[in-house]
């Protein structure tokens, strides 16, 4: 069973005794670096030039430098950064500013787990990563509550790095909720696997396939479209709140029926077959340096991808079905 830590187990006077830099002002750099403010910490931003959220962070008292300054002046760095051009800011900007004792710290594992970036041996090498978007992980922050983290560490120079990592955690409420503690490989390798064979990979295909069959049979798309994907909604947050047993419980026994004799038709041994595959190329690193290679020749089939997505009749069908659900908020 996995090992949990609590507001209990953590001490905040260790990260408050440090000087943090928090590497970006994203989704999760922005609650990063307020949350750890508002937990009396010493914390400086560290955003390029002309970034877009330079001003966001000014605006909420932050001190924003270049990441190269914030850097230099931590003994505590979050890469906070999107994955892909991490390795990049690190060489630039972060590797020549790193003394013994100091620590690196990420949101997800890729870039350590896959060696796109080799810390030297004298710096912990430390994980908190929130199980939720950063805007819900500032929010509960602010209510008095936390999102649940998952804490490792990699490289453990000090000897104090978890006692760190879960210091930090608690400076953003993460030990409010519980701390999780696993390692850069488990949190790379399963992130990677769930996001592609389950919830956007997978569920992507499931609802392209049954609105396709649906509509190649001569149904209508709008109908088709509520049938497979809109009334997905429904059964994820039965799910999320009380797993497979509360939805069973809500649908009709008909659906039931169906979910029992169907479900192994669509997902046969042979998806989990390909699944073992997949997580395969992920162990090895095929999917990462093909991801990396993807990235820097500047995204020629992602963008082709996505085009040939946007103009898929359930999206077209989609976006004029929305505009009459008045409660939906269609905002990107
Ligand atoms: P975002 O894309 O939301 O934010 C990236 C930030 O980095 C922006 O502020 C951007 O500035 C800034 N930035 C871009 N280039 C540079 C640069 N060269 N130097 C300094 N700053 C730069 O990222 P996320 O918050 O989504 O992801 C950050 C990390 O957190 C990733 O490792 C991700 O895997 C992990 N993570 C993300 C979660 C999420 O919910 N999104 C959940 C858990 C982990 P600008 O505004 O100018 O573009
Ligand atoms: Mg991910
Ligand atoms: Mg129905």
């Amino acid at each position: 069973m996995a090992e949990l830590f609590y507001d209990a187990d953590a001490d905040l006077s260790i990260i408050q005794g440090r000087k943090v830099a928090v590497l970006g002002y994203g989704s999760q750099g922005h609650a990063h670096a307020l949350s750890l403010r508002d937990s009396g910490v010493d914390v400086r931003v560290g955003l390029h030039e002309g970034s877009k959220s330079k001003a966001k962070a000014e605006e909420e008292g932050l001190r924003v430098v270049t990441p190269a300054e914030a850097a230099a002046e931590a003994d505590v760095i979050m890469i906070l950064v999107p994955d892909p051009i991490q390795a990049k800011v690190y060489e630039e900007s972060v590797k020549d500013n790193l003394k013994d004792g100091d620590a690196l710290f990420f949101g997800h594992g890729l870039n350590i787990r896959f060696g796109f970036i080799k810390p030297p041996a004298g710096v912990d090498v430390c994980m908190v990563a929130p199980k939720g978007p950063g805007h819900l992980v500032r929010r509960q922050f602010e209510e008095g509550r936390g999102v649940p983290c998952i804490a490792a560490v990699e490289q453990d120079a000090t000897g104090n790095a978890f006692a760190l990592a879960l210091s930090y955690a608690k400076g953003i409420g993460g030990t409010r909720a519980g701390v999780i503690k696993t390692t850069f490989t488990e949190e790379t390798e399963t992130d990677l696997f769930g996001e592609q064979a389950v919830l956007c990979g997978g569920a992507s295909a499931l609802v392209k396939a049954g609105f396709e069959t649906l509509v190649e049979a001569g149904y209508q798309p709008e109908i088709a479209y509520f049938e497979c994907l809109h009334e997905l909604k429904l059964i994820v947050d039965l799910m999320y709140e009380g797993g497979l047993e509360k939805m069973r419980w809500s649908i009709s026994e008909t659906a039931e029926w169906g979910d029992y004799v169907t479900g192994p038709r669509i997902i046969t041994d042979q998806t989990k077959a390909e699944m073992k595959k997949v997580l395969g190329e992920i162990q090895d690193g095929t999917f990462a340096n093909n991801w990396m290679k993807e990235y820097e020749s500047g995204l020629p089939k992602y963008n082709e991808y996505k085009k040939q997505d946007e103009s898929h009749l359930l999206e077209t069908t989609g976006k004029e079905l929305r505009k009459l659900m008045s409660w939906v908020d269609t905002e990107a």
